[in-house]
């Protein structure tokens, strides 16, 4: 199962970059205000850039849906030890989002606030 090769790879070798991986289980959930994905040991925190509404509907990176306005918010994610920020358009609403989003779409999202 892919989850235990994971686990077996992350023991042996800890620092395993993130692409050599076998994927595994991705968490996406809200921290208080930020938005947090996660795929242990990796971690994004991508917090809120303004509050809806947003002047135009857009679609959501991580399920693909158009969203009014008031449903959907600017996230940035600041890279460790970089000066670079990224942008994600998500659901305002993270756990019916959470219900859509498939998980290799969540990972690139991850990948986005990890990797230069
Ligand atoms: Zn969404």
């Amino acid at each position: 199962m892919a989850v235990d090769e994971r686990e077996l790879i992350l023991e042996l070798f800890p620092g395993t970059p993130f692409d050599l991986l076998p994927p595994g289980e991705v968490l996406y959930y809200r921290e208080g205000e930020n938005v947090v994905i996660e795929e242990p040991p990796f971690r994004a925190v991508f917090e809120p850039v303004e509050r809806p509404p947003l002047p135009r509907p857009g679609v959501c990176e991580a399920c693909g849906r158009l969203l009014g306005g008031a449903f959907a918010r600017y996230f940035r994610v600041r890279l460790a030890g970089a000066r670079v920020v990224r942008y994600a358009l998500l659901c305002e609403d993270t756990e019916a989002c959470r219900e859509r989003a498939r998980p290799e779409v969540l990972r690139r999202i991850l990948r986005k606030g990890i990797l230069p």
